[in-house]
């Protein structure tokens, strides 16, 4: 008798064991995927965790349908890390290994296929059978794998529908992430030889008998004088009123010249094209550094100002480590937001680089999915957001963490609720890797574990060309108002620069931190404001759809005329957001292009990159956004920087929400002033007094390091105490109260006044789910090991008291 145990997609924390033939036993090895039933009618995919000859006690063992893979698809290496993963983020090797495999890899009954869009099929290719399955794809368009059971007549029918996706013929069902390719537009100028004033007479007298071409070269001089961008042929075109054979009889005669500005995205083929940089002094030293501090710590953290080149350092030590053979990982928070630093690589490092992305399609993921086990060249550098981690890699020399202090490196929901700058180095360590954190703005944590010396620690304090840091002002809008100085949101202060730097032809960025029109729409007659039916927030005003929206759950209405409360017609906003800010703009500044970035305008597949691509062919003059233009751009022409209120960050209820004001302002504040000039910033608050913004204006981060440090010392928080939030939800509050209760009581009586709460979040309801939290404090000296085990066992019995079944449990660890 052979067994084998097989680990399950599910939140089930044991494996579960099938029985095997003996060739079945001989073929099979850890990290093989198996087609096995489950339940009544259910089949599920499962990784093969081990082979044995232990018959299980207590119940009879089903056999497998089918073995999936030749070969192993996991290494033992990613089972280590993810059983670290489980164990230390409390949940199940299942539920990692949903998250880690690409969803193709994870067939099962509830999966739906349906044709591939990607490829032309070859049906000539095809088995009967599966042929069959392609055929019924012509006439529906998606099937569940219990249609296919029923069409083929039989029961194993996993490894058919894993041949077709191998084939690209069927994909299983998501959202997928189309990539973009951008259009090159085409932009013109006059030839190099006639930018001399003599030659350029001599040519407007030759042009006298073609008016219409004069025309044209006429317009572009006028062009040329109002502003210093480039000017696009359909500009010229509309602005000189000639067609397009004009412009070509132009071009051909060599007088004007025509050029394409393109931005590769995502998509990229061919050869490296650009030279490595040569490091600068400072960049030199800390590469140095860097690579002497590795000698002896596994984790370096480098500490470099925004624009201080670090990408550049970055690019030095991939090279030298592909060159010794070896795979190198680079994570970033977000992929979406950082298709320019993906260019940028590319540029160096041509086919060498793979994108992961969880947004990407399914079949692209299963591709580098194989190329990194393969250890493909063309694998040998991947770029990816956090499920990054998760790839099979076989021969990891490095990791770059960047942007180490961004929050999205952590998973929130649903588990497994992994950090993935810390599951990294754990990674790296499972490998005998160096790891190299990086960011502007380090986390505490990341400084504290640096400071202390279990990390390394460059520091890199001034920008690339010796371009100042941008010039910070705060402005005293509580002051300003009174005054009577403000025009909507804006101070005169920040109007005059505006100003300014439009009549230079350069940019603006304005940051505002929330999203729609006004957060919230008060009566003046009874103070009413009208709330979300299924969470406890107040429904947020957009103006453009004249809707009222909760951002939380995506419930809206229509604006109403009248309160709901009184009847009467005195509805007020209160607070503002970015589609405010732009409204404001658009009146300001009539003749200027002005847009938007932000959740609602971004939510179409491209159209971050758009907005990104127009803001560097300088089509916009101003953009207003939220954080998102906090990550990493770096563009040329901005010049200054306006943040409309940096109270609302301050005021946040988290022990955090300091760290990351100061965080976020830095980074916005580094879109400035990037190449040449010093940049500007204006933040404009009613609090100038604020320690953090003192702290931010001066560029002071050693001191908001000690300042934060200390108050996580009083108030017992991480870097000093590793915390667990407990989250319970139920539908019904009074049940969600008791459980907590119960749970909290169960806790104190061993952590004692280290257990905070049961309270609910700031947000006390979302999608008609009441939320209580419990939040464990768990001192150096506390073993966290038995922390957690005795934070399951009570867990354990809360499972089987009846009254709170419905009650659901979520366990966050290390919750920041
Ligand atoms: P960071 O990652 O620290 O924000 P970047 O690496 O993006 O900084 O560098 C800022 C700018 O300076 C970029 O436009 C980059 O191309 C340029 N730069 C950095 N280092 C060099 C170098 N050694 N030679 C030429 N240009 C550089
Ligand atoms: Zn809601
Ligand atoms: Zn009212």
């Amino acid at each position: 008798m052979y067994f084998i145990d097989v680990i399950l997609p599910i939140p089930l924390k044991q494996t579960f064991t099938y029985s095997v033939n003996k060739d079945e036993a001989a073929f099979l090895k850890p990290g093989m995927r198996v087609a096995i039933p489950f339940g009544k009618s259910k089949v599920y995919t499962g990784i093969v965790f081990q082979v044995h000859d232990l018959p299980p006690v207590g119940y009879e063992t089903k056999s497998i349908d089918h073995i999936l893979d030749e070969t192993p698809i996991i290494t033992s290496q990613q089972l280590n890390h993810w059983e670290w993963i489980a164990k230390y983020y409390m949940c199940s090797l299942g539920e990692v290994i949903k998250a880690a495999l690409p969803s193709a890899f994870l067939l099962e009954s509830e999966t739906i296929i349906k044709l591939s869009s990607e490829k032309e099929s070859d049906e000539s290719s095809l088995t009967d059978e599966e042929f069959l399955v392609f055929e019924a794809l012509q006439h529906q368009s998606s099937l569940h794998i219990n249609d296919v059971r029923s069409i083929l007549d039989k029961k194993n029918v996993v490894s058919v529908i894993q041949k077709l996706i191998e084939k690209g013929i069927v994909t299983v069902e998501e959202t997928v992430y189309e990539q973009y390719t951008p259009k090159l537009k085409r932009y013109i100028k006059l030839s190099q030889q006639y930018t001399s004033e003599e030659n350029l007479r001599e040519l407007l007298e030759t042009l006298t008998r073609a008016p219409k071409q004069r025309d044209v070269l006429m317009n572009l001089f006028m062009l040329n004088s109002q502003t210093k961008k480039p000017i696009s042929s359909t500009e010229l075109q509309k602005k000189s009123e000639a067609s397009a054979a004009t412009l070509k009889s132009l071009i051909d005669k060599g007088i004007l010249e025509e050029y394409f500005i393109q931005h590769d995205r995502v998509e990229f083929s061919g050869e490296a094209s650009s030279e490595i940089k040569t490091l600068n002094e400072a960049q030199t030293k800390a590469y140095e550094e860097i690579k002497i501090s590795f000698a002896e710590k596994d984790v370096v953290l480098l500490h470099g100002v925004t624009s201080s080149g670090k990408t550049e350092i970055y690019v030095r030590l991939i090279e030298k480590m592909i060159a010794s053979g070896k795979q190198v990982l680079y994570m970033l928070p977000e992929i979406a937001l950082t298709t320019q630093l993906i260019s940028r690589l590319q540029k160096y490092f041509g086919e060498k680089i793979s994108v992961y992305h969880s947004k990407f399609s399914v079949n692209e993921r299963v591709e580098v999915w194989k190329n990194v086990l393969a250890e493909k060249a063309k694998a040998q550098i991947v770029i990816g957001a956090r499920s990054s981690l998760f790839l099979p890699f076989k021969n990891l020399g490095f990791i770059i963490v960047d942007e180490e202090h961004e929050p999205s490196f952590k998973q929130y929901s649903p588990s497994p609720r992994y950090n993935a700058r810390d599951s990294a180095i754990v990674l790296a360590n499972l490998h005998n890797a160096k790891l190299l954190m990086g960011s502007a703005t380090p986390s505490l944590e990341s400084y504290h574990n640096a400071k202390t010396g279990k990390f390394g620690l460059v520091t890199l304090k001034k920008r690339f060309g010796n371009v100042m840091m941008p010039e910070i002002e705060l402005v005293d809008i509580k002051e300003k108002g009174r005054k009577k100085q403000m025009t909507g949101h804006f101070s005169d202060r920040l109007l005059e620069e505006m100003y300014e730097v439009l009549r230079n032809g350069e940019q603006i960025i304005l940051f505002q931190n929330r999203r729609g029109f006004s957060p919230v729409v008060e009566c003046t007659t009874c103070g009413v404001s009208p709330q979300c039916p299924n969470c406890d927030v107040s429904l947020t005003f957009h103006q453009h759809k004249n809707q009222l929206r909760c951002h939380y759950c995506g419930y809206n209405m229509a604006m109403m005329q009248s309160c709901i409360a009184c009847g009467s017609e005195t509805l007020d906003t209160k607070g503002f957001g970015t589609e405010q800010i732009e409204t404001e703009l658009k009146s300001l500044f009539p003749n200027q292009k002005i847009a938007r970035m932000d959740q609602d305008t971004t939510k179409g597949k491209h159209s971050y990159s758009k907005l990104i691509d127009a803001l560097e062919n300088e089509e916009i003059d101003i953009l207003v956004g939220t954080q998102m233009l906090a990550k990493g751009l770096d563009f040329r022409n901005i010049s200054l920087v306006g943040v409309m209120n940096a109270d609302n960050l301050l005021n946040f209820p988290d022990f955090r929400a300091h760290e990351r004001s100061f965080q976020l302002l830095q980074q916005v504040s580094g879109r400035a002033g990037r190449t040449k000039k010093r940049g500007k910033v204006l933040i404009q608050t009613y609090n100038p007094y604020h320690q953090i913004l003192k702290q931010v204006s001066v560029n002071d981060y050693e001191e908001m390091y000690k300042e934060q440090l200390e108050e996580r010392y009083n108030y017992k928080y991480p870097p000093f105490y590793k915390t667990i939030k407990i989250i319970f939800k139920d539908k019904n509050l009074n049940r969600v109260q008791k459980a907590s209760t119960w749970f909290g009581q169960a806790l104190e009586m061993q952590f004692k006044e280290n257990i905070l709460g049961p309270e609910p979040p700031p947000i006390g309801r979302i999608k008609n789910k009441y939320i209580i939290n419990l939040l464990i404090k768990i001192p150096k000296k506390q073993s966290l090991d038995k922390t957690k085990r005795y934070i399951e066992n009570v867990q354990r019995s809360f499972n089987a008291i009846k009254e709170f079944s419905s009650v659901r449990v979520n366990l966050d660890v290390d919750n920041y």
